[in-house]
């Protein structure tokens, strides 16, 4: 018998709507308990609970990373992930919005269970740590948590609806300079100034910002620039970030940024040190057969929704790690109005607020019907896949 989608559709939506106040209660409770990334003991508990209480396998843990997880429901091909991420900011608590993220994913991985006991296949919700500030994604992805994905979904808090993403490559950098401490008006003569250095390396940077290519970015900070205005500067430090859209140009780009400090650092004389992160964002390949899949699914909401446009938000995931290896998408879901910028409280209350319960449902109906649409037609994957390898 022909699987009838429509109604196996109208089923994972009324599973949502079932559950809309558990997933309220849910959103709201990490949203108050903050946890930084690789902290989220309280999160991943609530969460992997409320997975098991719904009928799932849960494995903690995985990746050697205390606070991620893999819960999954059924068995075999295809495969169909949905990611949580569920950290919060220092300082600004949930002003990414990570409450909703995880407590959508949650949602609607236990509401895809009608489609996996109708046609099979599994649905695995994937509990991804520590996205803001250490590229959860990044690592899991080097320890092979993403092996064996048909597909990988997510939905992001915006302050627009796109099914698509853009999102840059990108690299941190920690920088020291060490110089030589000298009375600055007795013997400064004598001394080198590390802080000088710092400042040559900013106004480089600057320079050669008129000459990257578009949409390139290089921005950073001073975190030490000295003890005191009467002695020389022996030490200074600064955190960068280099993103770009591609991971080619992200490589030809840093070696740029860091003949800025070498630079600065012969015409000091300050001896310069230098540390990229282990970890690099990757740019987001968004997967377009999905998105409009979830395009679809998001308009028979009563949701506008589109792909991304140029200049729409670009920060940079550790989605795109993921997107590199498995035909992925990021959705963005508005929860607040165009001017509310994202990592400020307002955002963090629009996290709370009824506008982010809806997009998070709204978010995990539309998640489910494309895992409705992805179990039951398995030439839709097949689809997914082909473009993935072009
Ligand atoms: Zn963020
Ligand atoms: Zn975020």
């Amino acid at each position: 018998m022909a699987v009838d989608i429509e109604q196996l559709k109208a089923s994972v939506t009324g599973e949502v709507d079932a559950r809309r106040q558990q997933l309220k209660e849910l959103s709201l409770k990490i949203h108050s308990n903050p946890e930084l990334g690789f902290n989220e003991v309280k999160a991943s508990d609530w969460l992997t609970h409320y997975l098991e209480e719904n009928g799932f396998t849960v494995e903690r843990g995985i990746c050697e990373l205390p606070t991620a997880f893999r819960a999954s429901y059924g068995q075999g091909k295809p495969v169909i992930a949905i990611m949580a991420e569920y950290d919060a900011l220092p300082g600004l608590g949930h002003a990414c919005g990570h409450n909703l993220i995880s407590t959508c994913a949650v949602g609607a991985g236990v509401a895809s269970k009608p489609a996996v006991d109708r046609s099979g296949g599994s649905i695995l919700v994937i509990g991804t740590p520590a996205e803001e500030l250490y590229g959860g994604k990044a690592i899991m992805a080097k320890r092979k948590a993403f092996d064996n994905l048909d597909a990988a979904m997510m939905m992001h808090p915006a302050v627009y609806d796109s099914a698509t993403t853009q999102a840059l490559a990108c690299q941190a950098l920690e920088v020291e300079f060490f110089g030589k401490p000298a009375h600055a008006a007795g013997e400064p003569e004598v001394g080198i100034n590390a802080l000088e250095a710092m400042i040559q390396s900013f106004n480089a940077i600057n320079s050669l910002r008129q000459h990257i290519k578009d949409k390139a970015r290089i921005h950073g900070i001073i975190t030490d620039g000295g003890e005191a205005a009467n002695i020389v500067p022996a030490h200074s430090a600064g955190s960068f970030l280099v993103r770009a859209e591609d991971d080619a140009y992200l490589e030809e780009l840093k070696q740029k940024v860091i003949g800025c400090f070498t630079g600065a650092a012969t015409a000091t004389g300050a001896r310069l040190e230098y540390k990229w992160a282990d970890i690099c964002y990757a740019a987001m390949r968004n997967n377009l057969i999905l998105a409009q899949l979830f395009i679809q699914n998001m308009e028979s909401l009563g949701r506008k929704i589109k792909l991304s446009e140029p200049g729409e938000g670009f920060g940079s995931t550790d989605m795109g790690n993921v997107s590199q290896l498995v035909p992925s998408i990021h959705a963005m879901v508005a929860i607040a109005p165009k001017g509310v910028a994202p990592h400020s409280p307002q955002f963090a209350a629009a996290a709370a607020s009824d506008a982010g319960i809806r997009g998070l449902t709204d978010a995990a109906k539309a998640l489910a019907m494309t895992v409705v649409d992805l179990i039951s037609n398995p030439e839709v994957v097949t689809k997914i896949q082909d473009e993935f390898r072009k």
